[in-house]
């Protein structure tokens, strides 16, 4: 065991550059005056943003706005192997696509605002060395000189004797070394890290209170993490209770992944001298994978990256509202009695978080993107279409731009009156709902064979007749009143199959949405064109 003479010599001897005292820090960190939650979202830039990240960002800005509060977006860069050019603008980027965004935090890979920064740990480096210096100091942590290849042994061995594997009491190598031994080492340029010196007992536990997954019991750590590695970079597990308290967070919402972290970490508030922040730990994004549950996977899952919903068109405000409802489920009940109000309006809980692990399921976000499809004016899909295939497919936007009122009118069927049609789910249906309505598309489209159910003969004979009587002025029920007329007249029993005839001549296809109304916007002349073509075609 070293003395406290030791220990602060031993601090010096490590941290010579550092002469600043915690207390020093936090003078230029003062304490907030906000009543609301003042909360973060850290990822790492690590290039793949995933749809958890765009779960935790936005539950954590929306529970701050809510609150009056403060969101913050810092960024966590300290592990050096998986970061990216640019991550942190494509973050930013991905997030504000997403009407994401934060008071304070980076706002580029250099910039950020905010008077509690730098919010971008690579260059808080200076900060975590005055509390490494101050641990040490105090005899809470100490340099550690195991290689990676002793480690190796001591876990091997570990397992031999069928023992728990880490860096803990007897097999800390160097806790207790005297300061000689380090000194020494030391000089002869031994690479080092710095460990917390846990004074945990594995065999106690205690009980804390977690905001999602409320009370909890839980054994003490006595691991000697790792709080600064041998670059000087700090762990997770040390900046974090640094940055959250300088930056004067008030809830720690973060994903569940950290929770087996949680001793570890409540050891480090207490030896930093810390009050605990309060956790609220997210339970992941599941999915039901032949019947079990399990995580998303980068892996397996397309789904799973920011990419998918952008590429396929799935409208961000859609997406957010099924994250809402994966977060609180009371949000569906809201929602039926509150059908036209903004999300925004939606008051999230903490304590209402699904504890178990939430169901993503496409199936049910489909669902909700058709029903907010539906809720938009035609003008609205347009715009939201266009804007979509202007990134994703060039020959719509083109076409789009080009028949602008042609395709308003086309978006505008059945969008008003009692029965809404929801087919749309994602822009990139919306190629698909034009095709019946542009012959260079529906060219390229087989004719559905609808022989089985009405022979050619037959068929021809129901356009000749129909081309006869057919009037685009017609109201809707005169346009019906014709159709039945010409069924009874040709002997057919049942109407829906002189309209199928039709259907097909003008459309390729047996479904489509209400056929007066799209012969309406296809107009009198493209519809006599399109059932003469069907009918020369069938010679
Ligand atoms: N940087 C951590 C991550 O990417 C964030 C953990 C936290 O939110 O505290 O998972």
């Amino acid at each position: 065991m070293r003395t406290p003479e030791e220990n602060r010599k031993l601090a010096d001897m490590l941290f010579p550059e550092v002469k600043e005292s915690p207390e020093d820090v936090f003078k230029k960190y003062p304490k907030r005056n906000v009543e609301g939650m003042v909360l973060r979202f850290a990822p790492s830039p690590t290039g793949f943003i995933h749809t958890g990240n765009i779960y935790t960002g936005f539950v954590s800005t929306k529970l701050a706005k809510q609150s009056g509060g403060i969101s913050i977006l810092r960024i966590e860069d300290t592990d050096k192997n998986r970061e990216i050019e640019n991550g942190v603008t494509q973050i930013v980027q991905a997030l504000k696509g997403f009407g994401i965004e934060f008071d304070e935090g980076m706002e580029d890979e250099d910039n950020w605002k905010g008077e509690y920064g730098p919010y971008i740990q690579s260059k808080r480096i200076d900060i975590y060395h005055v509390f490494a210096k101050n641990l040490v100091s105090k005899g809470y942590a100490y340099p550690c000189f195991l290689t990676e290849e002793e480690l190796e042994e001591i876990r091997h061995k570990q397992e031999e004797l069928k023992e728990r594997t880490g860096c803990y009491g007897k097999w800390a190598k160097y806790r207790d070394a005297s300061t000689e031994e380090i000194e020494d080492l030391l000089n002869k340029g031994g690479k080092f890290v710095i460990r917390l010196y846990s004074t945990g007992d594995i065999e106690e536990s205690f009980n804390m209170k977690d905001l999602v997954k409320g009370s909890v019991t839980l054994r003490e750590n006595d691991m000697d993490a790792v709080l600064l590695k041998s670059d000087g970079y700090p762990t997770y597990h040390f900046a974090h209770p640094i940055d959250d308290t300088l930056m004067g967070i008030t809830h720690i919402t973060r994903t569940d992944e950290w929770f087996s972290s949680v001793s570890l970490h409540v050891e480090l508030f207490e030896k930093l001298g810390f009050k605990q922040i309060p956790y609220a730990h997210l339970s992941p994004l599941m999915k039901l994978d032949n019947g079990k549950k399990r995580k998303l996977s980068k892996r397996k899952d397309p789904e799973f990256a920011v990419s998918f919903y952008l590429e396929n068109g799935y409208p961000k405000k859609a997406l957010l509202e099924y994250l809402l409802n994966i977060a609180n489920s009371n949000f569906y009940d809201w929602r039926i009695q509150n059908p036209q109000k903004d999300i925004e309006e939606f008051e999230l809980k903490i304590e209402k978080f699904n504890k178990a692990g939430a169901l993503f399921d496409v199936i049910k976000l489909e669902d909700i993107c058709k029903n907010y499809i539906a809720t938009l004016a035609a003008q609205e899909v347009y715009e939201m279409s266009l804007e979509w295939a202007r990134e994703y497919d060039e020959e719509l936007a083109k076409l789009l731009e080009e028949n602008k009122d042609y395709c308003i009118k086309i978006f505008n069927i059945e969008r008003t009156g009692e029965k809404i049609r929801k087919d749309i789910a994602k822009f990139g249906d919306i190629r698909d709902q034009l095709v019946i309505f542009f012959d260079e598309l529906l060219n390229n489209v087989d004719i559905e064979d609808i022989e089985d159910r009405v022979g050619k003969a037959k068929q021809k004979n129901i356009l000749n007749e129909y081309l006869k009587v057919f009037n685009i002025s017609d109201t809707q029920e005169i346009w019906f009143e014709k159709i039945r007329n010409l069924a009874s007249e040709l002997g057919f029993e049942k109407v829906g199959d002189v309209a199928m005839v039709l259907r097909v001549a003008i459309t390729h296809r047996t479904r489509t949405p209400d056929l007066y109304q799209v012969m309406q916007v296809l107009g009198e002349q493209k519809v006599r064109e399109r059932i003469q073509k069907y009918v020369d075609m069938m010679i």
